[in-house]
């Protein structure tokens, strides 16, 4: 009975896994408890964090990515300061009140110190007013103490799954792509003082309901502030797509993604949870679903129009083609459909960070 599970305070493994095993009828049952709980614990708003891929220049060689190092089909570009900076004015002036900055993985005195800049010349044009997630990946913990003394607040870096196997199953195994270092960076991030962000994919190749399972139980663990999941999806041009044969429907990718939300909402009632923009590649109003069983977060995309379709992750990513006023309107209209409404000019800081922060402090 889905309704014993969902009466307990707290789920063990072998709760969650049946949760995410369920049926389309109890699956409804677990999304609407899930989305009282997020009523109750951080109300049905929507905070919006423009994003802005800045550069899809990348050290890195991940397996499942469009935008690796080795994938030479791919154009190359490096958004000017100038360019970064109107982004985030028009973030600002559309009252987003956030936004997200995000890159390939490059560590070098020159980025780490142009990220400080950027930084620094953002919160003189927006009157310190806008608050800065950033997502450049792995750094040393210098850098990330550099960039948080700059004015960053919030840094998310997915862990991807939190099972070391099938970690080495979707990237190389070499010294550029250690587990062990993904995990320390994520604690280093955590004792600076960032809001600190991760997540995973959602059916990759080799990937169970189990690992689905031990992943949630990781970031509760971990204490997370925020989490943006989503399906994995493949590329043509990257290793994984070997494994296409292996992989759910995208349908039950889709499914699978909006119970781990659902589930994650139950166990960590005050966190921030991202409704990922792949789930909108699968449906067109994927992330509205994600939104109604208990994210409550989106990242329009407010990247200019021109390079959006280089920055692709994965096949058929959506809104590729379109100017960041135009994702607003549809936007808005449907999240009313929902019934949530969109907290312009709020932070939307994670409340379970502000008590981890005030309970840390005493
Ligand atoms: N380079 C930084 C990093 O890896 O943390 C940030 C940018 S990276 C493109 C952001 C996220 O995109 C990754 O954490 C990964 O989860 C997601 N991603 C990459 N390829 C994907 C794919 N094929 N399907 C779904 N998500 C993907
Ligand atoms: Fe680079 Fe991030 Fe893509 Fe890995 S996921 S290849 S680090 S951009």
């Amino acid at each position: 009975m889905i309704e014993s599970i969902l009466d307990k305070s707290v789920l063990q493994f072998e709760d969650i896994v049946q949760l995410l095993d369920c049926n389309i009828l109890d699956a409804k049952k677990l999304y609407e408890h899930a989305a009282q709980i997020k009523k109750q614990y951080v109300q049905d708003k929507v905070y919006f964090r423009g994003l802005i891929e800045f550069s899809n220049f990348c050290s890195k060689d991940c397996l499942y990515c469009g935008i690796r190092k080795s994938n030479t089909k791919i154009l190359r570009y490096n958004l000017s300061d100038e360019e970064i900076i109107d982004a985030a004015v028009f973030a600002y002036n559309s009252n987003y009140a956030s936004i997200v900055i995000q890159s390939g993985e490059i560590s070098n005195p020159v980025f780490s110190r142009r990220i400080s800049n950027l930084l620094d010349k953002i919160h003189q044009k927006t009157n310190n007013n806008l608050r800065i997630t950033l997502s450049c990946g792995e750094q040393s913990n210098e850098i990330y103490q550099d960039w948080y003394n700059a004015g960053a607040n919030r840094y998310l870096l997915r862990i991807e799954t939190t099972n070391k196997d099938l970690y080495y199953k979707i990237h190389p195994n070499d010294k550029h792509h250690s587990f062990e270092k993904r995990i320390n960076c994520l604690y280093d991030l955590k004792n600076i003082g960032y809001q600190t962000g991760t997540g995973v994919m959602i059916g990759l190749p080799f990937q169970t309901i189990e690992h689905l399972a031990k992943d949630l139980l990781w970031m509760q663990e971990f204490d997370v502030d925020m989490v943006g999941m989503g399906p994995y999806i493949e590329h043509e041009d990257t290793p994984l797509y070997e494994f296409k044969q292996h992989l759910l429907p995208l349908e039950e990718r889709f499914d699978l993604s909006l119970k781990m939300i659902a589930i994650l909402r139950i166990m960590m009632k005050n966190i921030n949870i991202a409704a990922a923009t792949s789930l909108q590649t699968i449906d067109k109003m994927g992330r509205e679903k994600g939104i109604k069983v208990g994210a409550n977060v989106i990242m329009p995309n407010i990247t200019p129009g021109g390079y959006r379709k280089h920055y692709k992750l994965y096949d058929n990513k959506p809104c590729i083609d379109e100017n960041a006023d135009d994702c607003k309107p549809c936007l808005e209209m449907r999240i009313a459909l929902i019934g949530n409404e969109i907290a312009y000019n709020e932070w939307g800081d994670s409340s379970h960070f502000e008590h981890r922060f005030k309970n840390e402090s005493e």
